[in-house]
C-alpha cells in the first residue's frame, strides 16, 4: 500500500465508532485517524484521542475549550473544531480518503453529504442520513463520484452477495429480491399486552447486538428495519416490493439476495460489527477484522418466520412511507426521532411510539423534495407536529 489511509470517524465515542476504532487499530500499516468526532462522552473522546492522536477532534462549543487544554496537558498537537461546521470540515477535508458516517439520526445528514459532495469513500452507518434525503443523497453522490459502502451488516451482507456491476439494475444483473433479515428484537415473542409496561432497558437489551439506545429501541419497534428497507432502495435500487423482510432470530444470516435463477446468496457471520467495517474499510480487498470464526455446529440451527405487523406496526408505517417517497421517509425518521427519545425518557409507552408516528404523517401531506432545504422543512415540520402529540397525550 502507497500510503496510509486518512480516515475521519463521525461518531467515534458510539459503538459503531468504538468498533470501527478497534479494526482501524489492527492494521496501523494502512489506517491513520485523521479526525474524531464525539457529542456526549467527551472524557471517552480525550482516551480516544490519546489513543489514535488525530489530526483533528470536534466537540459541540461548549466542551471545546476544556477539550483543548486536556489534549495539550496529555502533550497532543490535536486540533479542536466546534459544531456542524467543524464536523462538515473534516468531513471534506482535501488530505480525507475515507469518512465514517456513525452520528445517530438527523445530526449526521449535513457531515455526511458533505464527505459525499467532496467525492470521498463513505462508510455509512448513519441510515437515518439516507432515509432522510434519499434522492437528493443519491444524486450528490453520482455527482461527485463518493464510493458509498454500506457499514450497516445488512446492506452490508447485500453488497457483498450482490454481483459487482449491480448499479447497472437490477432487473439487468438478474435480481429478483433482496430479501432483508432481522433479528425480530427482544420484544418478538413478548405477549402484545405486556408491551405496554415494557421499560427502556428492556427495549434496549438485544438478544444478539450490543448497540446505541437509539437504534436498539428501534430494533425493538422494528422500525430499524423499516429504516433499514428505504436504505436498501436508495443503495441499491430496488423498489420497495422487492425488498421482503425475513425474521430470522440467530442473526447468523445478516441477508440474502434472490437471483431469477433460482439461486439464493446469503452472508453468514457472527453478529459483530467488526466485520461489516473492516469489508468496507479495506473493499475490494479483506482484512482480519478481530471477529470469531463462525463456529455452525454451535449455531446448529436457522430460523426464519415472515414479520408480524401487528406487533410492529413501525414495520408497515414505514414499507408505506418508502412506497410515497417524496418527504414522507424525512417525517416517518422525524417523528420517530422525537418518539423514541420520549420513550428513553420514560414519557410515553413503548406502543405509542408507532401512535405518534402514525399521527403525524396522517396530518402532514407528502410534498416533493428537489432540495435540501426541503428535507430539513419536512423533518422540523414532523417533530414540531410529534412534539405537539406529545404535550396533548404523554401519560
Ligand atoms: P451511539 O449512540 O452509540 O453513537 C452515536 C454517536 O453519534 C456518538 O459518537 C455520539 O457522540 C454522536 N452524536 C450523537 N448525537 C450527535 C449530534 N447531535 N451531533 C454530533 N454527534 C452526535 O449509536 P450507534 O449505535 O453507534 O449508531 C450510530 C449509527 O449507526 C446510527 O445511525 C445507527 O442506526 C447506525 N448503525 C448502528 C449499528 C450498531 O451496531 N450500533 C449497526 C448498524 C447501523
Ligand atoms: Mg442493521
Amino acid at each position: 500500500m502507497s500510503r496510509l489511509q486518512q480516515v475521519t470517524v463521525l461518531g467515534a465515542t458510539g459503538s459503531v465508532g468504538l468498533s470501527t476504532l478497534d479494526v482501524i487499530a489492527r492494521h496501523p500499516d494502512r489506517y491513520q485517524v485523521f479526525a474524531l468526532t464525539g457529542f456526549t462522552r467527551l472524557s471517552e473522546l480525550l482516551a480516544l484521542c490519546v489513543r489514535h492522536a488525530p489530526r483533528f477532534a470536534v466537540v459541540p462549543e461548549a466542551a471545546a475549550r476544556g477539550l483543548q487544554d486536556d489534549l495539550r496537558a496529555a502533550g497532543l498537537s490535536t486540533q479542536v473544531l466546534v459544531g456542524e461546521e467543524g464536523l462538515c470540515q473534516v468531513s471534506s477535508d482535501a488530505e480525507v480518503d475515507t469518512v465514517v458516517a456513525a452520528i445517530v439520526g438527523a445530526a449526521g445528514l449535513r457531515p455526511t453529504l458533505a464527505a459525499v459532495d467532496a467525492g470521498k469513500k463513505i462508510l455509512l452507518a448513519n441510515k437515518e442520513a439516507l432515509v432522510m434525503s434519499g434522492a437528493l443523497f443519491m444524486q450528490a453522490v453520482r455527482k461527485s463520484g463518493a464510493v458509498l459502502l454500506p457499514l450497516d451488516s445488512e446492506h452490508n451482507a447485500i453488497f457483498q452477495c450482490m454481483p459487482g456491476d449491480y448499479a447497472r439494475g437490477l432487473s439487468q444483473v438478474g435480481v429478483r429480491r433482496i430479501l432483508l433479515t432481522a433479528s425480530g428484537g427482544p420484544f418478538r415473542q413478548t405477549p402484545l399486552a405486556e408491551l405496554e409496561h415494557v421499560s427502556p432497558d428492556q427495549a434496549c437489551a438485544h438478544p444478539n447486538w450490543s448497540m446505541g439506545r437509539k437504534i436498539s429501541v428501534d430494533s425493538a419497534s422494528m422500525m430499524n428495519k423499516g429504516l433499514e428497507l428505504i436504505e436498501a432502495c436508495w443503495l441499491f435500487d430496488a423498489r420497495p416490493d422487492q425488498v421482503e423482510v425475513v425474521i430470522h432470530p440467530q442473526s447468523v444470516i445478516h441477508s440474502l439476495v434472490d437471483y431469477v435463477d433460482g439461486s439464493v446468496l446469503a452472508q453468514l457471520g457472527n453478529p459483530d460489527m467488526r466485520t461489516p467495517i473492516a469489508n468496507a474499510l479495506a473493499w475490494p480487498e479483506r482484512i482480519d477484522s478481530g471477529v470469531a470464526p463462525l463456529d455452525l455446529f454451535a449455531v446448529a440451527r436457522l430460523d426464519f418466520e415472515a414479520p408480524d405487523e401487528q406487533r410492529f406496526p413501525c414495520l408497515r408505517l414505514a414499507r408505506q412511507a418508502a412506497e410515497a417517497g417524496n418527504s414522507a421517509p424525512a417525517m416517518l425518521n422525524a417523528a420517530n426521532e422525537v418518539a423514541v427519545a420520549a420513550f428513553l425518557e420514560r414519557r410515553i409507552r413503548f406502543p405509542q411510539i408507532a401512535s405518534i408516528i402514525e399521527d403525524v404523517l396522517a396530518l402532514e401531506p407528502v410534498v416533493a423534495v428537489n432540495e435540501l432545504g426541503a428535507v430539513f422543512e419536512a423533518d422540523t415540520k414532523a417533530r414540531a407536529l410529534a412534539e405537539q402529540w406529545l404535550s396533548r397525550n404523554a401519560r
